[in-house]
Order: C-alpha cells, then sequence, then structure tokens
C-alpha cells in the first residue's frame, strides 16, 4: 500500500505539494499534524530527499517527540537525522553549533524565570530601586514583552511615549543585558531573539543554514511570535520551501506574543503561496464538531471554515450543574471511575481540562482518595524543586564558571559559614575588575573585608569546584552526578536530617542521577552541556511521568494538539472561563472574549467520543463562599445537543443563604435555539461581575491568564510584613492589578506595583 493512500484527497494534495510556500489551514482534528509527518516521510522515501535537510517545528518537547516518533513509524532510523524539536531547542542547538562564528562562549546558561528574577533582584540593589515601587517580576515581564516584539534596550527606549516609567524600564533592561553577557547567559526569549540576530549578521552562516534547511515545516503556525515568524522567513530563505499548518482558531498565546496576523496573512507575506483547507474531522463524534463549530462562529476575526464528520452523531454532551466545586470534582471522579469499572474507558483515555492551575487542587484530592492512577501536566515540576536547582546550579557553575546566578545559589548550600556581607565583597570586587564571582575565589587575598575564617570558608568551596571541574572530564555523566552531591556535602547535610521531607529530597536526587545515565544511554554524543540543556528547555507540559495509563488533568493551554475518548472541560463560570480580565477588558476590546472563546473551542475539540461540561454554584476560595454564574460559552452550544444534569447536595445553613441570593440574581443558562445564531452582546450585570466579600471588598474571582502566574488565585505568596499568605482574588491588570490576600484570620487588599510579594 503506497504512503499516501492513507489520506484524503485534500490532505494527499497538501503532502505532495513540495515546492514553494504551503498554508494548511484548517479545523481542529482535520489531520494537520498528520500530513505534516506524511509529507516528511513522502519527502524522505519517495523523493528521496536527505533526512537532514529537512526542518520540523513544533511547540512542546511533547509535541515533537510525538511528531519524531510518528516520522519514525513511517522511515525507520532514518527519521533520526531529520531536524525536530521546538523552536526553542533548535535555536539552542544553532546557538552552539555557531558559537564561534557568533562570538558567544559555548557553554553559556539557559535562565529560567527564577534565575530571570534574581538577576534582576541584584540590578535592583545595584540601582538602589525601592522594589515597593516596581517590582522585579513586572520589570521582567515588561523586558520579556520588548524581546517578543524583537525590541532591544536602545530600541525600546526611543519606541513608545516617553514616559519616566519607561526610561527607568529601559535602563533595567540595558543593565538586565549586560548582567546576562557577564554571567554567559541567555534567557529563554533571548534563544530566539539571539539566533535571528545573529543569523542577520552573518550572511554566510545564514546561508549555510538555507542550503540545509531545503524543507521547513512548522506545526501549530497560528501561535508563533515575531522572533518565530522572522526564524520562519530565515531558515526557509530562498526556495521559499516553508509549510506552515495551523488553525487560526485556535491561537491560544497572545499573552506570550503570539500574533495571529502571522497565519491570517500568510498569503500576502508568500504571495506565490498555495493554500490548502482541510474540512473533513476524524476525531470527534458529529454533536462534538457541531457545538465546536457553533460557538467559535461568534468570532469575528477568523477566516470561517467548514468542518464535518463522516462519524456517527455520538451522545449528548453533558452540561452539569453543580453545587460547588467539591461536588464538581467528586462528580467528575466518579464518572470517571463508572467508566473504568464498565470499561468503557481506561484512565489513559480521560481527560480533565480546566482555566487555571488552582482549579486542580480539589480533583485531585477527589481523585487522590479514589486510588485511581493519574497525573497533572504541569503541577509541581520536578526541575523546579529546591534540591534539584541546587544540583543542577552545581552543574551549570563547572560548565560555566561565569554563572553568578548559580554561584551564589550554591556558595553556601550546604552551609559552609559564608555569609551575606563576605558574598557582597566578592561582589563589589567583581563588578570593580569587572571579573565573575567564581574569578574572585582565586583572588581572596586581595579582597577587602574578609576575614580569614571567611577565606578559608570560601576556599573550601573553591577547592570542591575545582575538584570538580577536573572530574567533569574524566568520569561520565550519571558518576558526576553523584560525585556532586558527595563532595559537596549535599548528601551528607540530607542524611543528618532526617525528616521526611528530606527523604523525599534524596529520592529527587536519585531521580536526577538516574536522568543523567539515562540521557547517556540515549545519546552518544551526551555530556553535562546536552543533559543541562535538555534540562533547560523543557516545558510544563514536558514534565509528565507515565501517561499512558492515567487520567490526565491539565489546563486548556496544554491540551492542544492532543485527543482523548472522554473530555471534562471544568469550571464554566463567568470570571473563571472567560477570565474576569478578559470579561474586563472585553468592554473596551470584545477581542480579549475571543480568545477565551479559542481556548473553549480547544477544550471541545480535544474530545473523540464523549464531551462533559460543568459549572458551579458556588466556589469555596479559602474561606470565602463566591457565587458563580455559568459562563457565556454554555449557552453558546444548540440546545438540542445537550443533556443537562444537576449535581445538588444537601445544603449547609451557609449555602442556603447563597442560594437564596442565587435565585434572584442568577441568570438560567439560556441555551440558544437552533439555527438560530446571533451575535449578542455579553449581558452580565455588575453583581455577576463582582462579588462581595465579607469586609465589603469588592474583587474579582479566577483571573488567571498564564499557568506559571505566581499572582493567580490560590497560590501562595509572601509579604515583608506580614508574611505568608494565600491569593483569594484578583483584579485589574498591568500596574493597577490589586490582589487580596488572606493572612491568617486577615484579607489584605495589595496593590501588586507598590508592594514587593514574591512567591511563598
Ligand atoms: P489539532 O488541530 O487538534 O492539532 P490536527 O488537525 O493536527 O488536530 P491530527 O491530530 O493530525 O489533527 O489528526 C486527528 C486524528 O484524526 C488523529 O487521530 C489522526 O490519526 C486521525 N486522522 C487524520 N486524518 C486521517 C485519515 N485520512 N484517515 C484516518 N485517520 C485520520
Ligand atoms: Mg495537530
Amino acid at each position: 500500500m503506497s504512503l499516501l493512500s492513507q489520506l484524503n484527497p485534500s490532505q494527499r494534495d497538501a503532502a505532495e505539494t513540495t515546492n514553494g510556500p504551503l498554508l494548511i489551514l484548517a479545523g481542529a482534528g482535520s489531520g494537520k499534524t498528520r500530513v505534516l509527518t506524511y509529507r516528511i516521510a513522502y519527502l524522505i522515501n519517495q523523493l528521496g530527499v536527505a533526512p537532514w535537510n529537512i526542518l520540523a517545528v513544533t511547540f512542546t518537547n511533547k509535541a515533537a517527540g510525538e511528531l519524531k516518533d510518528r516520522i519514525d513509524q513511517l522511515v525507520g532510523p532514518k527519521s533520526k537525522d531529520v531536524w525536530t524539536g521546538t523552536f526553542h531547542s533548535i535555536c539552542a542547538r544553532i546557538l552552539r553549533y555557531e558559537a564561534d562564528n557568533f562570538d558567544l562562549d559555548r557553554n553559556f546558561t539557559i535562565y529560567d524565570e527564577t534565575d530571570r528574577r534574581s538577576a534582576m533582584r541584584r540590578i535592583f540593589e545595584i540601582h538602589n530601586i525601592n522594589p515597593e515601587e516596581i517590582t522585579p517580576r513586572s520589570v521582567i515581564s515588561q523586558i520579556s514583552k520588548a524581546k517578543n516584539s524583537m525590541l532591544s534596550p536602545t530600541s525600546f527606549s526611543s519606541d513608545g511615549e516617553d514616559t519616566p516609567s519607561r526610561k527607568l524600564i529601559s535602563e533595567l533592561y540595558t543593565s538586565y543585558q549586560a548582567d546576562l553577557h557577564r554571567n554567559n547567559a541567555l534567557d529563554f526569549d533571548d534563544l530566539l531573539v539571539e539566533t535571528v540576530r545573529r543569523l542577520d549578521a552573518n550572511p554566510s552562516v545564514m546561508s549555510s543554514y538555507q542550503n540545509r534547511f531545503l524543507y521547513t515545516h512548522v506545526d501549530e503556525y497560528q501561535d508563533t511570535n515575531r522572533p518565530q515568524y522572522i526564524l520562519c522567513r530565515q531558515w526557509s530563505g530562498n526556495n521559499q520551501n516553508l509549510c506552515v499548518v495551523g488553525d487560526d482558531d485556535q491561537s491560544i498565546y497572545k499573552f506570550r506574543g503570539a500574533d495571529l496576523r502571522n497565519i491570517l496573512d500568510f498569503e500576502q507575506d508568500y504571495p506565490n503561496a498555495k493554500t490548502i483547507r482541510l474540512e473533513q474531522n476524524y476525531r470527534s463524534t458529529g454533536r462534538i464538531l457541531r457545538a465546536a463549530n457553533e460557538v467559535i462562529s461568534r468570532n469575528k476575526s477568523r477566516k470561517g471554515k467548514n468542518l464535518w464528520t463522516k462519524g456517527d452523531d455520538g451522545d449528548l454532551i453533558d452540561v452539569v450543574e453543580c453545587e460547588s466545586d467539591r461536588r464538581e470534582a467528586k462528580y467528575i471522579v466518579q464518572t470517571m471511575r463508572q467508566q473504568i469499572s464498565s470499561s468503557k474507558y481506561t484512565a489513559g483515555q480521560m481527560a480533565v481540562l480546566y482555566r487555571t492551575n488552582a482549579q486542580s487542587r480539589s480533583l485531585e484530592e477527589e481523585l487522590q482518595r479514589s486510588g485511581m492512577p493519574y497525573t497533572i501536566v504541569g503541577g509541581t515540576r520536578f526541575y523546579e524543586r529546591r534540591e534539584i536547582k541546587d544540583v543542577l546550579s552545581y552543574m551549570r557553575l563547572l560548565m560555566n564558571p561565569a554563572d553568578d546566578i548559580g554561584l551564589m545559589r550554591i556558595v553556601n548550600t550546604p552551609r559552609r559559614g559564608i555569609g551575606q556581607t563576605s558574598i557582597s565583597h566578592l561582589q563589589r570586587y567583581a563588578i570593580s575588575n569587572n571579573i565573575n564571582l567564581f574569578e574572585t575565589l582565586n583572588n581572596l587575598k586581595n579582597i577587602d573585608g574578609l576575614n580569614s575564617r571567611s577565606i578559608n570558608n570560601l576556599n573550601k568551596f573553591y577547592e570542591i569546584m575545582v575538584f570538580l571541574q577536573k572530574s567533569k572530564d574524566e568520569v561520565p555523566l550519571s558518576k558526576l552526578g553523584r560525585l556532586i552531591f558527595e563532595r559537596s556535602g549535599y548528601e551528607t547535610m540530607l542524611k543528618e536530617d532526617r525528616s521526611q521531607e528530606t527523604e523525599n529530597r534524596i529520592e529527587n536526587i536519585e531521580q536526577l542521577i538516574a536522568f543523567m545515565a539515562e540521557h547517556e544511554e540515549t545519546n552518544p554524543e551526551a555530556n553535562l552541556l546536552t543533559f543541562l540543556e535538555e534540562v533547560a528547555l523543557m516545558s510544563p507540559e514536558d514534565d509528565t511521568s507515565d501517561t499512558n495509563n492515567a487520567i490526565t488533568l491539565m489546563t486548556l493551554h496544554s491540551a492542544k494538539g492532543l485527543e482523548y475518548s472522554m473530555v471534562f472541560v471544568t469550571g464554566l463560570e463567568e470570571n473563571l472561563f472567560p477570565t474576569a480580565r478578559a470579561v474586563e477588558e472585553s468592554r473596551e476590546n470584545p477581542e480579549s472574549i475571543e480568545e477565551e472563546r479559542r481556548l473553549f473551542y480547544v477544550g471541545i475539540t480535544r474530545a473523540c467520543d464523549r464531551l462533559v461540561l460543568t459549572h458551579t454554584n458556588q466556589r469555596y476560595a479559602y474561606g470565602n463562599l463566591i457565587e458563580c454564574i455559568p459562563s457565556r460559552f454554555l449557552k453558546e452550544i444548540p440546545e438540542e445537543l445537550v443533556s443537562l444534569h444537576q449535581e445538588l447536595s444537601e445544603i449547609n445553613p451557609r449555602s442556603r443563604q447563597t442560594r437564596q441570593n442565587r435565585f434572584e440574581n442568577k441568570q438560567k443558562i439560556n441555551f440558544q435555539k437552533p439555527g438560530k445564531i446571533t451575535q449578542k452582546k455579553p449581558n452580565l450585570s455588575a453583581k455577576g461581575v463582582h462579588y462581595e466579600w465579607d469586609e465589603g471588598n469588592q474583587v474579582s474571582f479566577g483571573d488567571i491568564i498564564d499557568q506559571d502566574d505566581f499572582l493567580a488565585v490560590g497560590q501562595w505568596v509572601r509579604h515583608a510584613s506580614w508574611g505568608r499568605g494565600q491569593i483569594v482574588a484578583r483584579e485589574g491588570t498591568g500596574d493597577k492589578m490589586k490582589v487580596s490576600v488572606q493572612f491568617g484570620p486577615h484579607i489584605k487588599k495589595i496593590a501588586v506595583a507598590f508592594a514587593q510579594l514574591e512567591p511563598g
């Protein structure tokens, strides 16, 4: 059977169109990713193209891994020479290969979010900036935005209004870049920006990549930002054999700079582009597909498409009204248990999706009680654990002695009697001599202010590092991991403290050492640098254990590109999904709701056979019951596709009161009548948008857009005077954002721009 006979005629046309720019624009589940893999197989098997002349880029390591597996199934071992990866990993590879040409030190460190913030805090200290006035976090986020728009510190300062705050940010941006340079480090955004910049500045290197990448493929093109867009142009170069695949209705990463125009204007950017649309959906039942089509048809800024399926209508979509979020979790877990016990679906075929990470908590508690296997995508990340970051910092410093952030993390971990005062002396000396902190350790005698005890302790640290540096080139990777654990004194420190927590920490480090061994086994050219790079490029979506036979819990953002037989989309309530922020912003800019609606579309279309949508009447948020009203999105599904259920428990005295209010205020879900799609303005009373709290504060709930957001409702934070507390609500955006934090029995409302809140 020929390879392409497993595709329908339009898919086949797409796979066979190998010359010139090609846009495959199609809805969810129409086989876009499948076409991409078959096209690559066709190039290799049928046209005899060398695998190393083919590039295939996507957004998460998990998706890239799947792409590679699927190509492997079609072409066998040749697949390993195809350039597959995420934008970030391909860029990291190019930067390392071309380090000499690009005037870079090959051993650069890749800064994660924590490293970025530490660097910025240090810059605040040096510049004497009061963190009460502006937080390191908000500066970092503005710098990241600037980078995603390809604005350098200079162009940032001349772009936009000339306000004092913009001037300050641009100064901090300049210092931050200088700091990265001094530490031989690049942050995540730099991987893209620096590749663009340096390829541009080196025409001969650029043309060597253009000669190498004869066929460039990009999946999920609708989520590319400015640097990614330019990279696609650079890579596909003169031949313009660029095949991009995407769905404008699934663009959901605007907050990371994704620009929908990249896909909508593809035909303008590449005038000789061919566009192929795929209209047959192979994933979902007729009813699920219709619901998805009806919902997304309300968005104005879209190309519009018509998806159909040959499959059955399938079951009705369950819409379940739950008394509370607890009840919602119970219902979902019970329903999943029934599926497993009646052998309808296995755990691995089911997924629960939610808008914000904080919603996973009650689900997780119920699941733990049930004993069913589950996995949370993007939960507490292994590589973010304290002990793992500590051990990795030793490795980073071995690879890149200029990594001051890494050094500061471990110079006194475990404790070696090196205090903050000694470190300040080192820092001062490093700055005035323009050297890095590690180099100061070789000059201790010349540094003012250090007493002999400190010199002694710093020397001990230096000796450990020199020993490990020597071992780095002599022993296998996993052995090096163990040496670091032992010689640094970390193992002794943990073993002396025999609490359950330290047991877990020892296990985690053992796990890390096992990963190093595995990395060594699977990569013939493995070394410390390749291992650190793999770790640095991990995205939250990748940090999953065995997902094959476990229920998957994840945010809607993480679910893109995946499919499950049975899908639950939870928390369909106003101000949660869509978020309060989107509701607020939509008053001025209706597109804010459109991005949320696309996210709902992504959620619906993950389901093959069964879809369950839940909403609650009350959410219990840290000591407070909040009344909820159903999401406007529920009303956009035609009534005939839906089966309504209620999950209401006996009412306790407190909820009786709130229930009473609810009946007075709540709008009933008003399902759309078949055949009528009207573009209605959201009709929400002010009561529906804001909730009254005991203190009389008007605060909104569930306003979270980013899973990495540490100011999300439910997160723990630390305040300089009030200590540790939990965020119960949030309102406003940007500099006007305020969060309500529960510190013990008190709730304080805090203006984020003026208080230094840290993750707690
Ligand atoms: P998304 O927009 O969610 O990323 P997609 O368009 O990339 O979806 P795929 O994941 O490639 O869609 O395909 C969806 C499902 O349909 C997969 O299970 C795939 O194997 C199946 N499929 C696609 N095309 C065909 C075909 N021609 N014959 C049989 N199955 C197909
Ligand atoms: Mg896909």
